[in-house]
């Protein structure tokens, strides 16, 4: 496997696997692989889920689903939860980046974003994505982090998608419904068949699933950025 520049993205069953707010569980080893690649001189960008998850213990609510306002206080106060959490696995300095669909959809913001990740890189900072969940409406959103993903690493010019999820690849069903199911260990086009076979999410803390993955993959590809899909837990 050979790229320069990788975006690395950590669904929120990583960041918060108890339910429970985040915590180092999985971060460890990630962050571990992650200083491994740059010492090995290459760039990282991290896409990270988990502000609604971290914060979820600290915003009072009566329901599993809670409403959007809710989401987005969970998400307000969760990032800061989140980003302290992931600082404390690394001596470099990361940094956050909050973005929506419109920032990526109007060129001048697109460029103001593709440069202030340059910068940062150039500088041995490790830029840390989130959707900026307080203030987007469905209009504004990408919606999920697996998409997302795949939108940064467009404007960052990666040459790979890593996303780190709670399953190991792409199978030809549920493999939670079904031990037995294949795995698909490549993949060469990403057809209408293949979306079939990718079944929505079955964990109450992620919001993707296979699905957005698949349509992560399908964006990244498109443009040369080869994507895996990878069990974090591993
Ligand atoms: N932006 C949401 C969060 O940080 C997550 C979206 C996703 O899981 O894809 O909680």
């Amino acid at each position: 496997m050979k790229y320069n520049r990788v975006v690395v993205k950590v669904g929120s069953a990583l960041v918060a696997p108890d339910a429970n707010g985040c915590n180092g569980k999985y971060l460890l080893s990630i962050a571990r692989f992650i200083t491994a690649c740059q010492n090995a001189g290459k760039e990282v960008i991290l896409v990270s889920s988990g502000s609604v998850a971290a914060g979820r213990a600290l915003i009072q609510h009566g329901s599993p689903n809670p409403s959007i306002p809710t989401k987005q206080a969970m998400a307000s106060v969760g990032q800061m939860k989140m980003m302290a959490n992931w600082q404390r696995f690394f001596d470099v300095p990361l940094s956050q980046l909050l973005i929506t669909h419109g920032d990526l959809k109007d060129r001048k913001r697109y460029i103001n974003i593709k440069n202030t990740l340059r910068i940062l890189l150039e500088n041995g900072v490790i830029p840390v994505v989130n959707e900026n969940d307080t203030g987007a409406t469905d209009e504004l959103k990408v919606g999920d982090n697996d998409n997302l993903a795949a939108l940064v690493a467009l404007v960052a010019e990666a040459d790979c998608l890593f996303i780190l999820s709670d399953v190991d690849g792409v199978y030809e069903q549920d493999p939670r419904v079904n031990p037995a199911a294949k795995k698909l260990c490549e993949i060469a086009k990403i057809t209408p068949k293949i979306y079939q076979m990718a079944s929505g999410t079955s964990n109450v803390i992620a919001t993707g699933g296979m699905q957005t993955k698949i349509q992560a993959a399908d964006k990244a590809t498109e443009n040369g950025i080869d994507t895996y899909i990878i069990d974090g837990a591993d």
